[in-house]
């Protein structure tokens, strides 16, 4: 089935278009016929568009809103010179990366006038997200009518968490009446991570004692504890704001620096949550980027303070993963995805630095060769595994859009992805 898998952000919008059903996703052998961006929407925008086997295309022009951005996609797909289907009735269904799905919802759903309902009541607990992934599903109904569109949640993945991993020390009636928890993202990500992990270490998806710790680090970074193929904690919360060091954002810090800021520097709201998530992270530390190969450069060039947001980003990254250990009771694996995850073997090393005691332990010349690849780095024995696994999130959604249809066209009520 080939599906068109849209990530629509507020000025951007990521496609790709997969070719996916059973058979080929147990084998692995599934994969996108084409991915493409469009960036800048809403001025003049740029679409990068690789199409598999056929040059790449690149070209700017205005596009001022979501719906001609979805358009101009579907036009590449079909052109003649670089498409990969003659037209749009070749692909038979869309799946959405929608960023929150609150409490409501604990799978990926197709999507009705109740879900979209759904999706909508979430827009105030994460207004720069859902608002756009909501266009995005918009402009795919009207340029695509009668097809089936399937919502895949950032959030759903966690909602496995108990109460003493999700709630914060605030009072209850803030959980009641305002949705006040820690709901976690990278959702899609850490679930594909997980499952590759599983077949990796020849366990069964449903084994309960496996024990592993996905760790997502590419501009937004997170890590979580999964038993049994359930998340137990992840260090994202109310927004992708708590927890780890990341690009620009601060991680973890304690909330009254806020208030304490913005009394003496006279911030706005809007002005102190710029601070916290375009400012800081990496990019505040060390004054210099937000991307670690620039600051991992700086570093062995003698930048002491690319070297300092490093050290912060690794040392925060330690004390997650020797907590999370502590959570699950021991760990069996662990992975690093996502583009430092997958590139950065000093990260890697660093990271792990003194977590031997758990266990967990590199061999050096393995970590050093691992780069984008799926790869063991731990050394041969090791009781607690550590892998390189690239992580794939729109197959995943390409995958679960395959199957809530599949369901929906043999009158099945549609199966909750694992
Ligand atoms: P996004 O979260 O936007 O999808 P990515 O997963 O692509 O981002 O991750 C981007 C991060 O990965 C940047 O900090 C970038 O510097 C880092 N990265 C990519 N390649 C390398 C590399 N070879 N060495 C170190 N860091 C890398």
């Amino acid at each position: 089935m080939k599906v068109l898998v849209l990530n629509s952000g507020s000025s951007s919008l990521k496609f790709q278009l997969l070719e996916t059903d059973a058979a080929s996703a147990a084998a692995g052998t599934d994969r996108a016929l084409a991915k493409g961006l469009v960036d800048n929407i809403g001025s003049t925008a740029v679409v990068r568009y690789e199409p598999l086997g056929k040059p790449p295309v690149r070209e700017s022009s205005e596009i001022l809103e979501h719906k001609i951005a979805v358009a101009r996609s579907l036009d590449l797909l079909t052109r003649p010179d670089v498409g990969v289907i003659r037209d749009r009735s070749e692909i038979e269904a869309v799946g959405h990366r929608i960023v929150h799905g609150g409490e409501q919802f604990k799978t990926s759903v197709p999507i009705d006038d109740e879900v979209l309902r759904g999706i909508e009541d979430c827009f105030d607990m994460a207004p720069l997200h859902n608002p756009p992934n909501v266009r995005g599903y918009r402009a795919a109904r009207d340029l695509l009518p009668g097809l089936p569109q399937v919502a895949v949640f950032d959030t759903s993945f966690h909602q496995t968490m108990p109460a003493e991993a999700f709630l914060y020390g605030v009072p209850h009636v803030l959980y009641q009446r305002h949705g006040i928890r820690r709901y976690g993202f990278h959702g899609t990500s850490h679930r594909y991570v997980s499952a590759r992990l599983t077949a990796l270490l020849g366990r069964p998806a449903d084994d309960p004692d496996l024990r592993l710790i996905t760790c997502h680090l590419g501009n937004g970074c997170s890590i979580t504890a999964i038993q049994g193929g359930r998340s137990l904690d992840t260090s994202m919360g109310f927004t992708p704001l708590e927890g780890l060091l990341m690009g620009s954002r601060s991680g973890d810090l304690d909330p009254a620096i806020i208030l304490h800021i913005m009394g003496k520097e006279e911030l706005s709201t809007l002005e102190a949550s710029a601070l916290l998530n375009k400012h800081s992270g990496l990019l505040g530390i060390s004054g210099l980027s937000n991307d670690m190969r620039k600051l991992l450069e700086a570093e062995a060039a003698g930048n002491d303070r690319a070297k300092l947001a490093v050290d912060v980003f690794c040392y925060r990254l330690k004390k997650y993963i020797a907590a999370y250990v502590g959570v699950l009771g021991g760990i069996d694996a662990l992975a690093f995805a996502g583009g430092i995850g997958e590139n950065a073997a000093a990260v890697r090393a660093r990271s792990l630095l003194g977590l031997e005691v758990m266990g967990l332990r590199l061999d050096e010349a393995r970590n050093r060769a691992a780069r984008g690849v799926e790869a063991e780095i731990s050394p041969e024995g090791a009781t607690a595994r550590v892998f390189v696994v690239p992580t794939d999130e729109e197959l995943l959604i390409a995958r679960d859009t395959y199957r809530i249809v599949a369901d929906l066209r043999s009158g099945k009520k549609p199966e909750a992805p694992a």
